[in-house]
Order: structure tokens, then C-alpha cells, then sequence
């Protein structure tokens, strides 16, 4: 069969494939720790699914709105106000089944044939090949664990040709859990009023879990660039909403007019009682969110004692999201290794029974991403069990 040259070069999600091969073990019985998930493991707060019963109860379930209701989009501009000081009109906003959504409308609508979108490394699986099925080209910088995964200025000053259409940031990242603090965003700022015809696409998908400093949106520290940016956001992550697929996206008229035209002729708009659901989350109580946030500080603390105690790896404690990057490089040499081979090492963890995704699907080879959206316990056998095999003793389990 002849398929389309969009798809090509496309690969199946590495992290797919392993959260398949964790099923299937599951399936014949063997236990396996995971330290995979990219979804919070607490659920949708209780008065975010009552106000969906409700929507449904009274009939809410026809075509929504192409970009969104009118109550959710309220809700939206009064977020941007409240956490970032920022005004959006109406037309400025567009709501979408999941931020994944919003993010592809947004390269399809503004890519042509072999356009560059620059991109941090380590990245979010999903961005690289998002850019190529809208037939543009990923371009990356590096950020070292060394420098806390900032972006230097620099670096992506050279990254920048005439082609590029985007730069993209996500602070909170996946999968480093950095934050861009503000001499970063102010050094990303200066390369961009550098380069008139680039746009920025935030990805402030994790801007609710972070651990150290609020999380500033570039627009904080540079609203000049307003014109030129593209806030996501969505509700999986802060409020426990993976499955409800909705996220939205705030910008600039003509471009969330672009977004839109995709977005109709592709999926319509986001199913209403997930926009129900989301004015709950939006505009109710937050203490479900404050109180997931603490326990995933917890829990980074809890991984980051295990993990000194382990020779061979390095890691810097991730600010926010609910991911380490563990660089296993030193190590990996010592049980026989290549120091790039981290998923020759990822399918050795999975023999001693635990679960984790290589780095190598977040343009990271030689590292281990490991997810702390999980129970206390499960954490902590999860990582006697990497010890072991990093101490070259998988057989004693
Ligand atoms: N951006 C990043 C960085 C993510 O990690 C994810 C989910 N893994 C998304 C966007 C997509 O989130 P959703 O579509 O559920 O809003």
C-alpha cells in the first residue's frame, strides 16, 4: 500500500511501544514497577465530574462551538489573568481535544513544505514528529543536565534560519522537569526581537506542578513579543484530566482563526461535557491540584535520595513536571554497555522489573526517563530494583 510522504520518517511512539511490552508482561502474570506514566495517578476531582453529570443530565450533548463555549473561554481568559497577569479577548483563545491538538493545529495551519521549527533537546516525544507530519523540519539545541537543561541564548541564535517558523519552549519540561528561570526567557526574548519572523509556541502544559518558583511565561518578562506567541495549556495534567482529551490555546486573532480552520476541518470542537467539565476545574476549588503538586514534591524528594545513593548515575532535580532525566553514561560502560545504548539498559531493567522509558525517545541517549506519578512504594522498589541492576547484580532478585 502507498502511503503519503507526510507519514514517512514517522516513527511509532517509543514510549507506546514500551507501555505495550509493560501490558503484555502484566498480562502473563509477571510484576513489573512502573515508572512510566506521563498522566497524574490521583483522580479527576469530585466536583469536576459532577459538573460533566450535570452538563450531560441537561441535555449539553450536541456540536459544541468550533473553538469553544462561551462559559469555558471565560474561564480561560480568567486563568491567563489570574496566573500570568495577562489579558486575551475572546477571539484570542481557542479550546481543542487536548493541548496535543492545539499544538498540531497550530504547525498545520502555519507550515509549509520544509519550514523549521527549532526545538530544545531533550524534547517531548510527540514535537519532532508533529513537525514532520506538517511537512516541516525539526532543528534542535542542546541543554546539558550540567546548565539544568536552560536554553542558552546562544545556541539558539544559531539555530535560527530564514525557514524558521517556530521556536518552542515547555517549562515545565518533558522530560527534564526544568524551568526556565527568568534569565533564560530574557536571553530567549533578545534572540527573538533578534529575528522578527520567528513565533514562539509555549507549551505550559505542566505550569501547575512545579516544585522550586512559579513558572513565568515569556510573555511575563517580554510582552512585546505578544504578537509573536502561541500560550497551550490544557487540563490533563493540573486537574488529573489526561482521558477528557481538552487543552486550549491563546494567541494572536489571526492565528487562532488559522488553528481553527484545521481544527474544523479535522475534528470540529472539543466534546462538551470535557468543556464542562474544564469551567468546573478552571473556576472551582484547587485544593485537589495544590494537594497533587505536594505529593509530587514529595516524591521528587524521594527519588532524588535514592538516586545519590546510586554510583554511576547523575541527574538534576527536576523543578517541576514529574520526571527525572537520570544520566546513566558512566554507568552504563560499567555492566557492559555502550554509553548510548540506554535501551539495551531499559530492556535489562525491564528483566529485573521495572518499567522506565529510554531516553533515547526524548533525543537523549544515554539517559533513563523516570516518571514519580506514582505511589510512594511502587517508587521505592522501582528503585532498589535499578540499584541492582545498575550494581551489576540483576541476577539477586
Ligand atoms: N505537552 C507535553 C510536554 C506533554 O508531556 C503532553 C502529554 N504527555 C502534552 C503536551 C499533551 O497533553 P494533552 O494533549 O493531554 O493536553
Amino acid at each position: 500500500m502507498s502511503l503519503s510522504r507526510r507519514i514517512e520518517g514517522v516513527g511509532t511512539s517509543i514510549i507506546l511501544a514500551m507501555l505495550e511490552k509493560e501490558a503484555t508482561l502484566r498480562e502473563q502474570g509477571i510484576e513489573i514497577i512502573s515508572l512510566t506514566a506521563g498522566e497524574p495517578d490521583f483522580p479527576t476531582p469530585r466536583h469536576v465530574v459532577a459538573a460533566a453529570r450535570v452538563a450531560m443530565d441537561k441535555g449539553d450533548t450536541r456540536y459544541p462551538p468550533l473553538t469553544g463555549t462561551a462559559a469555558l473561554k471565560q474561564a480561560i481568559i480568567g486563568k491567563f489573568i489570574s496566573d500570568y497577569g495577562l489579558e486575551f479577548g475572546l477571539r484570542s483563545i481557542i479550546v481543542s481535544t487536548g493541548s496535543k491538538q492545539a499544538i498540531y493545529n497550530a504547525f498545520m495551519a502555519t507550515l509549509d513544505q520544509g519550514d523549521e521549527v527549532v526545538i530544545p533537546k531533550p524534547y517531548w516525544t510527540s514535537y519532532p514528529d508533529m513537525v514532520r507530519v506538517a511537512a516541516g523540519v525539526p532543528i534542535f539545541v542542546e541543554t546539558h543536565v550540567s546548565q539544568r537543561f536552560q536554553l542558552d541564548a546562544d545556541l539558539l541564535n544559531h539555530a535560527i534560519s530564514p525557514r524558521t517558523k517556530w521556536i518552542l519552549l515547555n517549562s515545565p519540561g518533558n522530560p527534564t522537569g526544568a524551568i526556565y528561570n527568568e534569565e533564560t526567557l530574557r536571553g530567549v526574548a533578545e534572540v527573538l526581537r533578534r529575528h522578527q519572523h520567528v513565533r514562539i509556541l509555549c507549551d505550559d502544559i505542566y505550569e501547575h506542578i512545579a516544585f522550586e518558583q512559579p513558572v513565568r511565561n515569556i510573555l511575563q518578562v517580554a510582552p512585546d513579543l505578544g504578537d509573536r506567541c502561541l500560550i497551550v495549556n490544557g487540563v490533563s495534567k493540573a486537574y488529573a484530566m489526561t482521558g477528557w482529551r481538552l487543552g486550549y490555546a491563546a494567541g494572536p486573532p489571526e492565528l487562532i482563526q488559522a488553528m481553527a480552520v484545521i481544527q474544523s476541518q479535522s475534528t470540529s470542537g472539543a466534546s462538551t461535557l470535557s468543556q464542562a467539565a474544564a469551567v468546573a476545574a478552571l473556576t472551582g476549588p484547587q485544593e485537589d491540584r495544590i494537594a497533587a503538586c505536594e505529593a509530587y514534591r514529595r516524591r521528587r524528594d524521594l527519588v532524588a535520595s535514592h538516586l545519590l545513593r546510586i554510583h554511576g548515575l547523575d541527574f538534576t532535580p527536576p523543578d517541576g513536571a514529574f520526571y527525572v532525566l537520570v544520566d546513566c553514561r558512566e554507568a552504563l560502560p560499567e555492566i557492559g554497555l555502550r554509553k548510548d545504548e540506554d535501551p539495551a539498559f531499559v530492556a535489562r531493567l525491564f528483566e529485573a522489573g521495572v518499567a522506565v522509558i529510554p531516553g533515547t525517545a526524548f533525543g537523549a541517549p544515554g539517559f533513563i526517563r523516570l516518571s514519580f506519578a506514582t505511589a510512594d512504594a511502587q517508587i521505592e522498589r522501582g528503585l532498589v530494583r535499578l540499584a541492582t541492576v545498575v550494581a551489576g547484580r540483576s541476577d539477586s532478585l
